[in-house]
């Protein structure tokens, strides 16, 4: 039997990459899910790709940048099923700009989709994690919370802080019912960078993706089952592909001067969302 059958698990970002497989594979181990998304649309091809429909899922569409819609949420699955046994805050998004041309529209956007949504998505489900009897949280931050990279300051700036809050949260929680996981993927081939904002303006979406593919060596699919290894066997921190476990040693052998070892990932590049 799965560890994951028989429990509840709600997933953010669900209607793309890492979070859709995270559903897919979740459902298919008999996990019931609750799953939200920005995006109606992705959220559709989820439910369509599900294979199990013996197995309960409810699609809400939300903004995680909005608080007072996760709350909402939060409160009406505690209505619906007293607790949940498994957060997973997983969306995000990609802002590719140096300093001096970021706006700060766009970095607000970036920090209120992946630092906020993160906080809104922890505080309003953890009385719903305090209920289970084994609860688990699962922050997605990024191998771009272990180092900084040219254009992706705003990136880097939110996935740091994620690290940072997720760290702290977890021995907070130390001793409780409360396991908490904060996730580095390497590059992992999803949307991310076609959806991006920012970047070169000649670049077209298939052009970022193209570019990003490039360093992307794992698939959302084996990203997922990692994440879903880590909850079972309770691990604090994962780093998913062997570009997050070559990035994670060197930042901390060099951390400084990681830069040099690091052609094509920490060089300028407008499509380097990870
Ligand atoms: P993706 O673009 O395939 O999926 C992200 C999902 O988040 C999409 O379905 C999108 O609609 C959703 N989303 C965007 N804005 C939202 C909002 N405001 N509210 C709710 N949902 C929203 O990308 P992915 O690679 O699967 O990203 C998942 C997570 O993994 C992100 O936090 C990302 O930063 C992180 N990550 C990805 C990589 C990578 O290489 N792909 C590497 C490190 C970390």
């Amino acid at each position: 039997m799965a560890y994951s059958e028989g429990k509840i698990a709600v997933i953010t970002g669900a209607g793309s990459g890492i979070g859709q497989a995270l559903a897919l594979q979740l459902n298919s181990e008999g996990c019931a899910l609750h799953l939200s998304d920005i995006s109606s649309a992705g959220l559709d091809q989820t439910l369509s790709l599900l294979q199990r429909k013996d197995v309960d899922v409810n699609p809400h569409p939300l903004d995680v940048a909005d608080k007072a819609a996760m709350h909402a949420w939060a409160e009406q699955i505690a209505i619906q099923s007293g607790h949940v046994d498994i957060v997973i805050n997983n969306a995000g998004v990609g802002y590719a700009a140096t300093v001096e041309e970021s706006d700060y529209e766009h970095q607000e956007w970036l920090m209120g989709i992946n630092f906020w949504g993160v906080v809104y998505g922890t505080q309003a489900f953890l009385p719903l994690l305090r209920q289970s009897s084994q609860g688990h949280l699962v922050n997605i931050s990024s191998v771009f919370g272990l180092i900084g990279v040219p254009t992706q300051s705003a990136y880097n700036a939110a996935k740091f802080a994620v690290r940072g809050y997720t760290e702290a949260l977890r021995q907070e929680l130390d001793g409780s019912n409360i396991h908490v996981c904060c996730v580095h993927p390497g590059g992992i081939k999803t949307n991310i960078a076609r959806a991006a904002r920012g970047g070169d303006p000649k670049m077209t979406a298939d052009d970022r993706n193209n570019e990003f593919e490039k360093f992307a060596r794992t698939t959302a699919q084996s990203a997922a089952a990692q994440i879903i290894r880590a909850v079972e066997k309770r691990r604090k921190r994962l780093l998913i592909g062997a570009d997050a476990k070559y990035i994670s040693l060197i930042s901390r052998l060099l951390p400084v001067r990681y830069t040099a070892l690091l052609p094509g990932v920490a060089r300028t590049n407008p499509a380097a969302v990870r």
